[in-house]
């Protein structure tokens, strides 16, 4: 067989529900893959073969490596130092550089910051008389969180008044020595939005329409695309994305999030790898993440990133819905990771797709009506019935 029609291989580090998804974009591809994960039922090993490890453990990494072509990750917490050995034996895409950036949100906020990107308030928090200066600096109300190890709301304390430091500090405060902490300036946004965005190895560079988020307790709840936003915030947004792209030499898919402040858009963080926001790609747009970070990481083409009519994402968190009652609503799609429901854990998503905003407006109602989910509903279909 000539080398260019040898199937090729792909590893993904992290074998979850986004290491699943990226695999069932990329088998209809010709595509193979691995995935390397520490738990034993990781839910991508019911569609392709699965490694048990540690992501901290280079031999055991270097080994799962052995004959692959190209490797990525599926959880940003992979240590940036095993990526980095790994990189001299396979090309790792996103590279190192980028993946540490995006696990230290001070890091993170500084590189958004010297690139023109601008963000909440926020300073460093070294020790306990640090929080004080820090609130004086940054003013309250405002979130305590962790540099490291954060993700979905978690490792973070909303402060209302200084009075509510000491109650900050007992909560976070042990987590100084291992993930550092860092306090930012409460943002009172008009709404959250993020930017799935793609860029290739000869550097060329696609974002997806823009995507309205809703979040409940920090954890995406639901998505809406495109997103009604006019043309300079739209243009903003996508130009803060390509200069991070270009600026941290970056391929593959990442989701920068943003928040609309009216007159200003702030970055938040950026997730370096395919995105929760940018699930309802799979059958709104042309091209989905998935099939374009893989594009991405092997060094093809990127496809067409145009949305295909109006979508929403609806995020399951523990024990997922009755898929047959969503299957009577026009459009809907659903998705189930196959894993084990436990309270708080992502185990699913429906995307509803509609050649309109009326159209999606009604068959979110009956999906909320069905699923018995009308509060999880109620805030897009209040956007799209008011813009
Ligand atoms: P994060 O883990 O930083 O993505 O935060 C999770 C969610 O918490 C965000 O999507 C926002 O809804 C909220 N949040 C985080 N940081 C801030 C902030 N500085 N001001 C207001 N809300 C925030």
């Amino acid at each position: 067989m000539k080398e260019s029609t040898m199937p090729k291989t792909v590893g993904i580090i992290g074998g979850g529900q986004l290491a699943r998804m990226m695999a069932l974009a990329g088998l209809p591809m010709g595509l193979q893959f691995r995935v390397h994960d520490p738990a034993i039922d990781a839910c991508a090993g019911q569609v392709v073969s699965l490694s048990n490890g540690r992501f901290d453990d280079e031999a055991a990494l270097a080994a799962f490596a052995g004959g692959l072509d190209a490797v990525t990750f599926d959880f940003e917490n992979v240590p940036a130092t095993s990526v980095a050995a790994l990189a001299a034996q396979v090309p790792v895409h996103p590279d190192a550089r980028a993946l540490a950036t995006a696990q230290d949100r001070l890091v993170e906020k500084a590189c958004f910051n010297e690139l023109g990107i601008p963000t909440a308030r926020f300073v460093d928090v070294v020790d306990r008389a640090g929080l004080d200066a820090a609130i004086a600096q940054v003013g309250a109300p405002a979130i305590l969180k962790t540099r490291r190890f954060g993700y979905d709301g978690k490792g973070q304390f909303r402060l209302h008044s200084a009075d509510d430091a000491d109650a900050a500090w007992a909560a976070l405060g042990d987590r100084l020595d291992t993930s550092g902490l860092i306090l930012e300036a409460f943002v009172p946004f008009v709404r959250e939005l993020s930017v799935i965005a793609v860029r290739a190895q000869d550097g060329s560079f696609a974002t997806w329409p823009l995507v309205e988020n809703w979040h409940v307790d920090g954890v995406l709840s639901a998505s809406l695309a495109p997103a009604h936003v006019d043309d300079g915030t739209n243009q903003q947004a996508i130009d803060y994305a390509r200069g991070l792209a270009a600026a941290l030499d970056y391929v593959g898919v990442f989701a920068l999030e943003l928040f609309d402040c009216g007159d200003v858009l702030l970055a938040n963080e950026m997730a370096p790898r395919v995105h929760n926001s940018g699930h309802w790609t799979i059958e709104g747009a042309e091209t989905s993440q998935f099939e374009n970070h893989l594009r991405a990481v092997l060094g093809w083409p990127l496809g067409d990133t145009g949305a295909r009519g109006v979508s929403c994402m609806l995020n399951f968190l523990g024990q997922l819905p009755d898929a047959p009652a969503l299957m009577h609503v026009p459009g809907a799609h659903w998705h189930d990771y196959g894993k084990c429901p436990r309270p708080g854990r992502k185990t699913g998503h429906a995307t509803i797709r509609a050649e309109d905003t009326v159209a999606l407006a009604s068959a979110l109602e009956q999906a909320g009506e069905r699923l018995g989910r009308q509060p999880q509903v109620a805030p897009v279909i209040a956007r799209l019935r008011a813009d």
